[in-house]
């Protein structure tokens, strides 16, 4: 069986955080919403050119992994599903 990394509640029970995996940057329609919800400086907001047509889309990034805290507060203020988050093994 895995060991996590683990931590508590303010209650004394055990919680798991689930840390930032990926981030489906071509699903994301670069709504900003996981950027205010991150508190760690994780995620920032990119902008594409696009060359053919002199438009161009923004989208979320990773920039900072190692600062998650695996609270999947980003995953709850998404609406397009873009992250995917896990437990990290001891
Ligand atoms: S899980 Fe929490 S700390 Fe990690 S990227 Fe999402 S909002 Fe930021
Ligand atoms: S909340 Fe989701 S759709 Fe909005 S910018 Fe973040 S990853 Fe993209």
């Amino acid at each position: 069986m895995s060991t996590y990394i683990e931590g508590y509640r303010k209650d004394g029970t055990i919680w798991i955080p689930e840390f930032i995996v990926s981030l489906a940057s071509e699903v994301c329609i670069g709504c900003g919403r996981c950027f205010k919800a991150c508190t760690q400086g994780v995620l920032n907001l990119m902008e594409e050119e696009d060359e053919d047509d002199d438009d161009s889309r923004m989208f979320m990034s990773v920039v900072c992994e190692g600062q998650c805290i695996g609270c999947k507060a980003c995953a709850a203020a998404c609406p397009k599903s873009c992250f995917e988050h896990a437990p990290m093994e001891k």
